[in-house]
Order: C-alpha cells, then sequence, then structure tokens
C-alpha cells in the first residue's frame, strides 16, 4: 500500500533512510520509502557497530537481541611488526551482517506505519513532487537518503561541496570462528584490510585502498599476515565492492528536501562510524521537520560530522605516509595510554573539545615523536 500524500517521502531504503523513517514515524508523521532494491538490501561494509553506533540504534528503538552477531572489545592496529590495541572505554561493539541488520531495521519502521515501495527508481524532483515511473507524490518534506551518488542531491542543487579522498572497498565474508575478541586492521602499503567478527563462526574483511585489487586474492597479498591467518578459511559468499569517499558538502538542505547518511556528505570507511553518523543525524533531522526548520537540521549535520570527520582526516594521513604510518604505530604501541585516549574520542567518550587546541596538538606531536 502506498499513501498519497505522505509527511515525509525518503529516497532510499538503507540504514540512513530507514533510521529516518523510523525517527520521523515514531514522532507521529506519515512515511513512505522508495528503495530500487529489495530487502534485505547489502552492500561492501566492514560491518562493525561500536558502542556509540549501538547506543544510536538502541534510541531509534532498534535492539540486536536474538539475531547472529558477534561481539568486540576494542580494535587492534597491526603492521610493520607492531600490533597496538585500545578498549572500549565503556560497552562493547557488534558486528553485524548488513543482511541481518536491515530486516531489524525495516520491522522496526514497518511496526511504526512506514510504507515501502520495493524495487522502485525515484527519476526525479520537481517543485517537490516525486517522480516515478508509475506514479508521482507530493510529499510535505522529501528525504534524499540515497547514498554516494546521490540524485536527490543532484534535483535538489546541493552538489556543491568538497571531495577530498576516493577509495575503493573490497569485502569479503569468510566461514571461520574469530580468532580474536578485537576489529584487526592490518595496514600495508597498498591499504588496510580489517576483519570484523560477525558470527561465531564468521568473519567479515573489508580492504580499502587508493587503487582497486583485482581480485580477493590480489587483496590478501598485500596483507601476508591476515593472508596466513586465512589460508584454511573459505569464503563463505561472493564478494562485493564499493566506493568509500570522504566528502563535505556546503548545505544539506534546501526548500523541502534534506540529505542524510552518504547522500549528505560521507567519512572513510575505516573509521567503522558511517552507519553511526546517519543514525545520529536521523534523530536530528525528525527534530527539525517537528520544528518546522530544516536549517536547524543543517547546524545539527555540522556538529554530528565534526568528530567523524577528524578521525577520518587522521587515518586517511596515516594511509597515505609510509612515514606517518611507522611513527603513529610505533608510538601506539609504545605508548598505549596514547591509543586509549584515541579511542575514548573516537566512541565519543570524551569530547573533542575538552582536549582543547594543545591536547590535540600534544596527542599528534605524542604519535609522531614515540
Ligand atoms: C568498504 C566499506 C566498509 C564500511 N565499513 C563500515 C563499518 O564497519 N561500519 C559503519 O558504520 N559503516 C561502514 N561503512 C559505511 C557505510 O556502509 C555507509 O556509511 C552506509 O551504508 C551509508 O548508508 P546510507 O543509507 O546513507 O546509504 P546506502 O547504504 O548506500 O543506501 C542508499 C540506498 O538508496 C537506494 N537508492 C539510490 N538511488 C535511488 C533512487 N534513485 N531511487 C530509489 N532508491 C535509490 C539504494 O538502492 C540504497 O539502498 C563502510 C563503507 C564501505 C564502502
Amino acid at each position: 500500500m502506498s499513501l498519497l500524500n505522505p509527511d515525509v517521502f525518503i529516497v532510499g531504503a538503507g540504514p540512513a533512510g530507514l533510521s529516518a523513517g523510523i525517527a520521523a514515524a515514531d514522532a507521529g508523521f506519515s512515511v513512505e520509502i522508495a528503495d530500487c532494491s529489495a530487502p534485505p538490501i547489502d552492500k561492501a561494509c566492514g560491518e562493525g557497530l561500536m558502542p556509540d553506533s549501538l547506543m544510536a540504534l538502541r534510541e531509534l528503538g532498534v535492539g540486536l537481541d536474538g539475531v547472529e552477531t558477534a561481539p568486540f572489545f576494542g580494535v587492534r592496529f597491526i603492521g610493520r611488526g607492531q600490533t597496538a590495541e585500545a578498549r572500549f572505554p565503556e560497552g562493547t561493539g557488534l558486528g553485524v551482517r548488513r543482511t541481518v541488520l536491515h530486516p531489524l531495521l525495516m520491522e522496526r519502521a514497518e511496526k511504526l506505519g512506514v510504507q515501502f515501495r520495493w524495487k522502485t527508481v525515484v527519476r526525479g524532483l520537481e517543485n517537490g513532487t516525486v517522480k516515478m515511473d508509475e506514479d508521482t507524490v507530493r510529499p510535505r518534506w522529501v528525504v534524499g537518503a540515497d547514498g554516494h551518488q546521490s540524485r536527490v542531491r543532484h534535483w535538489a542543487g546541493l552538489n556543491t561541496g568538497k571531495l577530498s579522498s576516493r577509495r575503493i572497498g573490497l569485502r569479503q565474508h569468510y566461514a571461520v570462528a574469530p580468532w580474536s575478541k578485537f576489529v584487526e586492521v592490518y595496514w600495508g602499503e597498498q591499504g588496510q584490510a580489517y576483519v570484523t567478527p560477525v558470527a561465531k563462526d564468521e568473519v567479515c574483511v573489508a580492504f580499502m585502498s587508493q587503487q582497486k585489487f583485482t581480485c580477493v586474492e590480489d587483496a590478501l597479498s598485500h596483507f601476508p599476515e591476515l593472508s596466513d591467518r586465512l589460508d584454511a578459511a573459505h569464503p563463505s559468499d561472493a564478494p562485493r565492492g564499493a566506493v568509500s569517499l570522504v566528502k563535505r558538502l556546503h548545505y544539506v538542505q534546501s526548500g523541502n528536501v534534506a540529505l542524510i547518511g552518504d547522500a549528505s556528505g560521507s567519512i572513510d570507511a575505516i573509521t567503522g562510524e558511517g552507519m553511526a553518523v546517519g543514525f545520529r543525524q536521523a534523530v536530528a533531522l525528525v527534530a527539525a521537520l517537528k520544528a518546522n526548520d530544516l536549517t536547524q537540521y543543517e547546524a545539527s549535520h555540522k556538529v554530528i560530522g565534526k568528530l567523524p570527520h577528524f578521525m577520518s582526516d587522521g587515518m586517511l594521513m596515516m594511509d597515505r605516509s609510509g612515514l606517518v604510518r611507522r611513527h603513529v604505530l610505533k608510538a601506539l604501541t609504545a605508548k598505549p595510554q596514547l591509543f586509549d585516549r584515541m579511542m575514548r574520542i573516537h566512541v565519543g567518550h570524551t569530547p573533542l573539545r575538552m582536549l582543547g587546541r594543545d591536547g590535540v596538538l600534544n596527542l599528534g606531536l605524542g604519535l609522531l615523536t614515540a
């Protein structure tokens, strides 16, 4: 069933679109979501949800009890013969396959009365009217949650901004019991491979690089330690690729249109925070809809993105410069308290502003001078 003219029409049923739908329906708006795919929607992803991401999900009323997940207690960096690790200051992270998370978000949305149009491509947006192949709707609000290549962003004239990084991701699941209770990030000359436990007998490996790996074997050949680990493990599905962009937009709303998730700009995948950013934006967006003021969302969007962009820029500095990478890995191994501090910032336990300018400089110097 589709609604005649819903309060909120969302283009895209990825994690950001679904969370916007949940938050909006929970606030009493009538909501319709269209996606060109059919559920459950899969996507190349590291599939790790940090404790702060899980908290954001819980705020949307979505829990992960009773589904296949695997816990992790922190992050381990491995590279150049060094191993450094930091535990989360509070809580546990969970690895969860996208095909497990998607139905949970959908169920929550359906329970709140959200209507879906699957296998429906949104073709255009004109004077507030959403055009599909066989239908048009005129909602009060349109939300573009249509990912990196957002057409809604283009139609709404919101494309201006800055693209500062473009990397290629490749994901492969392996049928093997997780050997670590940490998300492991292997740092190499050609990028990173990170391993997230996603079930009691499965791990997800995401490779990130400036260049496209020709295949999983090619990607693995750049990470010999990981390759040894996976020697006897079998891939449990087909590999999947996706791009990861660092993009900041000048504006994320115009008229009755707002952008959310990757459509509204993005951070590098290596941060593991992409989905959490979308969850938080959803809550902020709906607060703005309730206030009938999308400029309020514009301001919240900037605040939400600040820390993830800071972490993303730092990790990309390590990716681009062998010298920085060497120093940082050495520093984090020699001074675990530095890694603990970074982790507390990363998961939002210590607000970035509490460090102050001197604190940020000291942290940077500590990392580069070990
Ligand atoms: C390799 C890799 C690893 C990552 N690892 C992590 C991680 O460990 N943790 C984490 O939190 N994040 C991770 N991310 C980031 C995360 O995947 C994204 O931030 C997240 O998927 C963004 O969600 P979204 O809903 O904005 O967009 P998407 O998930 O891209 O969803 C957009 C949806 O819009 C639909 N759509 C597009 N155009 C149209 C149209 N015209 N009409 C109808 N429907 C349309 C698409 O079908 C799609 O379903 C990773 C990303 C990559 C590439």
